[in-house]
Formats: structure tokens, sequence, C-alpha cells
């Protein structure tokens, strides 16, 4: 693998799949992945463990996660709630679990039907099962922490809660931590202070990416934000599929390819082909056709100069 500078993990077939309206049959999933590998993604969120019943669109994640576990190089990255979840996942052959834990205790109620307490307790099971594991096998675990920069439920959430849990979760096992703004409501602001706070509680090398969504538009902006404070892993989702259901309208995750733009327009190596991801829209258009894809390099097009799309020439 060619030297990057940032990490950009393609988030979509978990983040986005879960929010879509219709099922992505499996042979798209597959695609998605594949295909993403070929455009030089070394990490893939490829799917949560839940229970069918609760997100029909991740019933087939082992299928998915033993596809993707083929591909030498690619970090299988999965979500897991729980004991049970993570026991799947490794069996199916993920290198990285992120176990999503709220600041919120509302929204953690809301999201994985646990407390904060309970939750941290199920993570800290989760890292006994990763050390009992030959260490040639063990996944990294990852401890999501979800509402940081706000709760669509509580609204503001507490920074010192933010970093309480940081330390929590460090102390319950975890290799490392996210932050993400799961409602979309961060600033750059916010993330500068918050990401710098994190970073003295539990040491640079503990805090490892941040999930930003673009509800509000500032996905960007937040993701630039992120970077000048130290950041080097971002998750993104193709298309900025995905969305809120208390936010009508509004975009999922930052949109990859815009991402991927950005970085590289700035001189910031990500080993990922742009116009492959543009390309990798039409996965999406065909297996969910009523989906709507956001972003604007697949709009305008990655070259600057040139024949501009009508689009653009109309405008
Ligand atoms: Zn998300």
């Amino acid at each position: 693998m060619a030297d990057i500078d940032i990490l950009i993990s393609e988030v979509g077939p978990r983040d986005g799949l879960q929010m879509a309206r219709s099922v992505m049959p499996t042979a798209f999933k597959k695609r998605w992945i594949a295909e993403g590998v070929a455009a030089g993604l070394t990490e893939i969120e490829v799917c949560s463990f839940v229970p069918p019943k609760l997100v029909p669109a991740m019933a087939d994640a082992t299928e998915v996660t033993e596809y993707a576990a083929t591909f030498p190089g690619l970090t299988v990255a999965v979500l897991a709630p729980n004991l049970k979840g993570a026991e799947n996942a490794v069996k199916a052959g993920a290198n990285k679990i992120t176990v999503p834990i709220s600041v919120s205790e509302s929204h953690n109620r809301a999201n994985v039907n646990k407390s904060r307490a309970e939750s941290l307790q199920e993570i800290q099971n989760i890292c006994t099962l990763r050390d009992a594991l030959p260490e040639d096998q063990r996944p990294v675990i990852e401890g999501g922490l979800s509402t940081v920069w706000g709760c669509t439920i509580e609204g503001a959430v507490s920074e010192d809660e933010v970093l309480r849990l940081s330390e929590a979760l460090i102390e319950a096992g975890v290799d490392e931590i996210g932050l993400a703004d799961t409602t979309g409501m961060a600033d750059p602001a916010g993330i500068k202070r918050v990401f710098t706070k994190v970073y003295g509680a539990v040491g640079k090398e503990k805090l490892a990416g941040a999930h930003l969504h673009n509800t509000r538009g500032l996905g960007l902006a937040n993701a630039l934000a992120a970077l000048e404070v130290g950041v080097t892993t971002l998750d993104a989702s193709l298309a900025g599929l995905g969305g809120c259901p208390f936010a009508p309208g509004a975009s999922g995750n930052i949109v990859t390819e815009d991402l991927v733009y950005m970085l590289e327009e700035m001189g910031l190596s990500t080993g990922i082909d742009v116009r492959a991801l543009i390309t990798m829209r039409a996965i999406l258009e065909e297996s969910l056709p009523d989906e709507p894809l956001y972003g604007f390099i697949a709009e305008v097009g990655p070259e600057k100069g040139g024949k501009p799309v009508e689009r653009v020439a109309a405008a």
C-alpha cells in the first residue's frame, strides 16, 4: 500500500444502508466492497451485527463480512452493540469492531436499549473476548462515542461527560476511541475544542478518528477543523448515503468523493481514486433507485476547467 496521509474509512455500507429506504441486495454490497478496494479504499465499515428483526438491512452481516475478509490488506470494520454481535463479527473475520456508546443517556437507550453503564460493561466484556483470542486474531476494538456534539433528544451535550466516558472507555480496555457527530450538530470550533480536550485526556494515539455527519452542511468544514488539530482518520460515505429520521432532507455522512477531492487538492494523499468513486455511485443508483445521492464533485467532475457539464454551463 502506498503511503497515505489521511485514512478514509468508508462507512456507507453500514451507516448509509441502515438508514436507506430499501434493503440493498447482498450482491450489490459485495460489488461496493470489491470496487471500493479497487478504488483504493483500505478500510470499509461493511455492516453492523444487530438483530435482523431490528435492522433488516443488516441481515446478511456474516456473509458480507466473510466476503470482505477475502481482500488482503483491507481493514474489515463492523459495528456491534453487544457481546453476541462482537462474537459473530469475530467469527466472520472482522478486523475492527466499533462498539457504540452515546454520551447522551437517552440516545444510548434509544440506540442500543441499554444504559451507558450497561454499555460500558458490555464493552469490557467484548475486550475480554478480544484478549482471549490468539494475538494475531484479535480485532481492534473501538469505543465509538456518539452524540458528542449534541443530541436530538437531550439537546446540548456536556463536554465533561465526553471526557468522563472517553476515560471510562480506555479503562474498559478499548484499543481506541472514535468521536461521532451522530446528529450533525457540530461546528468547526466545537470540533477543535473537543478533540483537543479528549487528546489531552486519553493521549493522541488512543483517539482514532472523526465520524461526521453533514446534516447541516458543515461536514467538510468540520473535517478540516479535525485535520487541523491532528485527526488522521475520517469516516465518510459514498454519495453521502444515509440521513437522519429527525431531519428530513438532510444528507448522511460527509460525502467520500468530495472529501477525497478536498484532501487531494490540499496535497494530502488518500490513496483513493476519486474518479473510481464517482463511477461507483452507479451501484447505489442501480440498487437503491429511491435514495437521494449527494455530492458536488460527482456533479461537476473532478477536473477543473475543461468542458463544463451542462448543469454548470447553465448556472
Ligand atoms: Zn453515523
